[in-house]
């Protein structure tokens, strides 16, 4: 089957002509594959642990436009990836946290993307055959999509809720959201 990369997270995917997200734009090979990794998560409890990585880092690779609906998709799954990967956030309490965070989503602004997305896709996480290794797979892809963020990174700390904020002496040059 003939493929083509993703005009934005640089994976490779078969060509097809299909649907894709209202907001987080790619290519329909790219979507119809997510929807795929996303059936297999659904299929199995086994995968809860790594679902709401799977979500995150598809949606920072695929950020869309400047439009208000994008910048808000945006900040939150970098803002629940950054609790996941560096506050040692659990699928458990991942819902309360972002209820909190969703209460000052309108403070958001625009990320410009970086050019490179990371070098794992959703691509690699369709292609793995058992529950460990899609694991495995999405906690690299997790990884590699939050550093590819790396110069919004003291933004996206200033964006945390406060409690997970004060661990960071960091982020001089981000601007500090003032809740109301
Ligand atoms: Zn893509």
């Amino acid at each position: 089957m003939k493929t083509s990369k993703c005009f934005s997270c640089g994976g490779e995917f078969p060509e097809t002509v299909g649907p894709v997200h209202a907001y987080m734009k790619s290519a329909p090979g790219c979507w119809a594959t997510y929807g795929e990794v996303l059936a297999r998560e659904y299929s199995d409890p086994a995968y809860f642990s790594v679902h709401r990585l799977t979500v995150d880092a598809y949606a920072v690779q695929h950020p869309g436009s400047k439009d208000r609906q994008s910048i808000q998709s945006v900040a939150f799954h970098l803002i629940r990836l950054c609790m996941f990967l560096e506050h040692d956030l659990t699928a458990e309490k991942a819902n309360d946290l972002m209820l909190e965070v969703g209460k000052y989503k309108s403070a958001f602004t625009w990320l410009s993307p970086p050019a490179f997305m990371g070098a794992i896709t959703c691509a690699d996480v369709e292609r793995t055959t058992t529950v460990e290794a899609h694991k495995q797979r999405v906690r690299e892809w997790a990884r590699s999509s939050w550093d590819a963020w790396s110069l919004h990174h003291d933004q996206i700390r200033s964006w945390l809720p406060a409690r997970q904020r004060s661990r960071h002496s960091s982020g001089a040059s981000a601007t500090s959201i003032v809740r109301p």
